[in-house]
């Protein structure tokens, strides 16, 4: 199975040469629900770490807001296989049956913060010859991406770390990590996905745009909406056309550009060398939004999100950053192994 994004509406580069120099190439990993082997790419599945080398733990702070308790892991999966349960029953029977109810009701209880290092969850290992927008060191040929389930003080989102390694030296692999006691949100637990790796272009969004070029594109965008019937996609948002269109691809991918939402572009550079940023991965919360259907692969055109749909064909890693946006991995262009930034976008 593969997933293969439609043409876009149109060829802007075309349309507007000065953008042409801004393509670059993204790798969208389409990630959906499967069982995936250490041997594959796959985000939420077993990583292929070597039985050798010390699983990594976080030695960060550790609380959950009162109103949160904190959940587990094992939890999580429990929960969401009560759910999946339910919403396969017919209609009209998928209350909880009361043994249902006990399991959920001590879930939603929750456990205490644990004391002490925390495991690291694996949240995404990704092979190089199949995500071409990678750039990996010398030698590596493996991504393995790791986060801390928790907000450490101070901060909005998982701390990831990011591990390059070559498959080859692996060796024996570890068959059974170690999980962490608690992780704050079950939003933090990635579903296992496989991934369908596609290589698309995009260009940058209109805010990162110089103002001349950023002009040229509103005043196509506008154009766009000549004829465009009341109700749809390209109705009324004369300014966002382009954006939603033609820029930046929506879910999971290597390289391409940064997807910025709510804040304006705030460049990234290296701590280490000074090198401008680049991103690098896109961790999302959504692999489809409701204004930008064009996205949806010709695959996936026919699953029409249901409310009762489970999991959302969405959010297939069913994990959420902040309110539904993107967790945006930078790296240093020349130096894969200096340190990354992520940014909430
Ligand atoms: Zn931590
Ligand atoms: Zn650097």
């Amino acid at each position: 199975m593969t997933r293969t994004t439609p043409p876009r509406p149109a060829d802007i580069a075309v349309v507007l040469p000065r953008l042409a120099p801004l393509a670059r190439t993204a790798t969208r990993l389409h990630p959906r629900p499967g069982s995936p082997s250490p041997q594959e790419s796959s985000v939420g599945g077993p990583l292929l770490w070597p039985s050798a080398e010390p699983w990594p733990h976080c030695e960060g702070t550790h609380r959950a807001p009162a109103l949160l308790p904190a959940t587990s892991p094992a939890d999580v999966r429990l929960l969401r296989e009560i759910r999946a349960a339910a919403r396969n029953r017919p209609q009209g029977s998928r209350s909880y049956s009361p043994q249902e109810h006990a399991v959920v009701d001590r879930i939603n209880a929750g456990r205490p913060c644990p004391e002490g290092p925390v495991a690291l969850l694996a949240v995404a290992q990704l092979y190089v010859h199949e995500v071409p927008d990678l750039r990996p060191p010398e030698g590596a040929d493996l991504l393995q991406v790791l986060w801390c389930a928790f907000d450490h003080p101070g901060e909005n989102m998982p701390r990831t770390e990011l591990f390059w390694r070559s498959a080859a030296a692996v060796g024996d692999v570890l068959t059974a990590p170690p999980q962490p006691p608690a992780i704050q949100y079950d939003d933090y637990l990635p579903e296992p996905c496989l991934v369908f790796p596609e290589q698309i272009t995009e260009y940058p969004r209109a805010v990162e745009l110089d103002p001349d070029l950023r002009a040229q594109v509103q005043a196509w965008s506008a154009r766009q909406k000549t004829g465009a019937k009341p109700g749809s996609a390209d109705y009324g948002a004369e300014d966002t056309y382009y954006d939603r269109e033609l820029s930046v691809a929506p879910g999971w991918k290597a390289g391409g550009w940064a997807p910025w939402s709510f804040t304006d572009p705030a460049p990234q550079d290296c701590r280490v060398c000074g090198s401008r940023m680049e991103p690098m991965l896109t961790i999302a919360t959504k692999e489809r939004h409701v204004d930008m259907h064009s996205w949806t692969p010709y695959e996936d055109q026919a699953a029409v999100s249901m409310d009762t749909d489970y999991p959302d064909p969405a959010r297939p890693t069913m994990i959420t950053i902040g309110d539904g946006y993107n967790q945006q991995i930078y790296a240093c262009p020349g130096a894969p192994n200096h340190p990354h930034t992520a940014l909430m976008q």
